[in-house]
């Protein structure tokens, strides 16, 4: 899935394309994908995109309509992707069986694709834009000053939940998804079914540093290796899809886990659960 690194590396990509381009109009080729929030009629959505920018894991794009009849004041046209699991982003390419939706402008056009239909576009007015699950409800940008070391000391603080799930809680934290969340805890040495009320003050600010250079590092590698806009860029991972193969730190086994439902790559050794309780991968084969 596109993760803030990616969207980091698209996002600039489809502004300088896009921005004070007529949209001349969409295609819904999955309607599964699709959800219009505004009763008005898809024909209706058409206008200049006046900017294309990131909240969390959303893409927003802000169109000034042609017609501004069926708005109020304030409303400008908005359509928003939610990536999700596999949805990708592919400028002037043919139509594809996971093709599933379409933004047509003059002389080019911009696709949605996604393999597994898990991802959402949402077309909408402005004052729609609460209506979309968890777009209203994102935390602090982890890019943002706001995001410092006394912020995540307090929604740390709160937490009794594993560090995984509370970096992928993406009410306090803006936006980590599955892969950037094995990177951090690796990083930071962490299991990650450790308790986040179980790391000491050291360990919480080792991971506070590891998620902003973790997720700095990955925009600037995604930046230089400048991927075609729909691959997803994993070649600097170190322990995500990496089960069996070694530790790049101690050269043990990186190992597999289900953490609350999600599939969670980590080094048993590097990452230690302290004697928590944990399976000890160290002597179970798996
Ligand atoms: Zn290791």
């Amino acid at each position: 899935m596109p993760e803030l690194p990616d969207l980091e590396y698209i996002r600039p990509i489809l502004c300088e394309r896009l921005q004070g381009c007529r949209m001349t109009g969409v295609e819904v080729f999955e309607p599964v994908v699709v959800r219009n929030l505004t009763g008005m009629d898809l024909s209706e959505f058409s206008g200049i995109i006046s900017s294309v920018t990131r909240l969390g894991p959303f893409l927003r794009f802000s169109l000034k309509p042609r017609d501004r009849s069926a708005l109020n004041s304030e409303d400008q046209l908005e359509i928003v992707m939610h990536p999700m699991l596999a949805g990708r982003f592919r400028l002037s390419g043919k139509k594809q069986a996971v093709t599933a939706f379409r933004m047509n402008f003059d002389d080019f056009h911009l696709d949605f694709l996604d393999d597994k239909k898990m991802g959402k576009v949402y077309l909408g007015r402005t004052s729609d834009l609460h209506s979309i699950p968890g777009f209203a409800s994102q935390g602090t940008d982890i890019l943002s000053p706001s995001f410092d070391w006394p912020y995540f000391q307090r929604i740390a603080a709160k937490s009794r939940k594993q560090a995984r799930v509370f970096l992928m809680d993406q009410k306090s934290m803006s936006a980590i998804g599955n892969a950037y969340a094995d990177e951090v805890l690796f990083e930071a040495r962490i299991h990650p079914k450790t308790r986040m009320n179980q790391l000491d003050e050291s360990q919480l600010a080792t991971l506070f540093e590891s998620i902003r250079s973790v997720i700095q590092d990955g925009i600037r590698t995604i930046q230089e290796a400048k991927p075609d806009l729909e691959m997803k860029y994993r070649d600097h991972m170190k322990v995500r899809n990496k089960k069996d193969q070694p530790c790049i730190r101690c050269g043990n086994k990186i190992r597999r886990a289900n953490v609350n439902g999600y599939d969670s790559f980590f080094c048993p050794v590097c990452q230690p659960d302290g004697g928590k309780g944990f399976i000890d991968w160290t002597t179970v084969s798996r």
